[in-house]
């Protein structure tokens, strides 16, 4: 897994994209829990420490000038969608779900 992104299905090599290993701190675990895989929930944080997450993968609020991650950085883009918009999906859930909440007042109200 050596200069690979370890995100399933992402192809990020070193030779063509910035990577960040694992971090040792407790916020490892937050990225093994958003990029959900197997594999990686059974590591040790010293083993994920040989593991790499490629820049596209993290969202700019996390991202420094210098290609940096901030320390409370994890990343949040997996999808080409979200890498695209730089958004992550359940954020567009959410506001999806307030629009319909908020457009189906006026029809809740009929019921009453
Ligand atoms: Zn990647």
């Amino acid at each position: 897994m050596k200069n690979t992104c370890c995100v399933p299905h992402c192809e990020s090599k070193r030779r063509n994209f910035k990577l960040h290993c694992f971090p040792k701190t407790e916020i490892g675990l937050k990225w093994v829990e958003k990029i959900n895989c197997e594999k990686l929930k059974q590591l040790s944080a010293e083993e994920l420490h040989k593991f790499f997450v490629c820049h596209k993968h993290f969202e700019a609020r996390f991202v420094t000038g210098s290609w940096r991650l901030r320390h409370f950085a994890y990343p949040t883009l997996f999808t080409a969608d979200e890498i695209n918009t730089g958004i992550p999906a359940l954020e567009m859930e959410n506001y999806g779900n307030l629009l319909i909440f908020l457009l189906g007042m006026p029809s809740l109200m009929l019921y009453f």
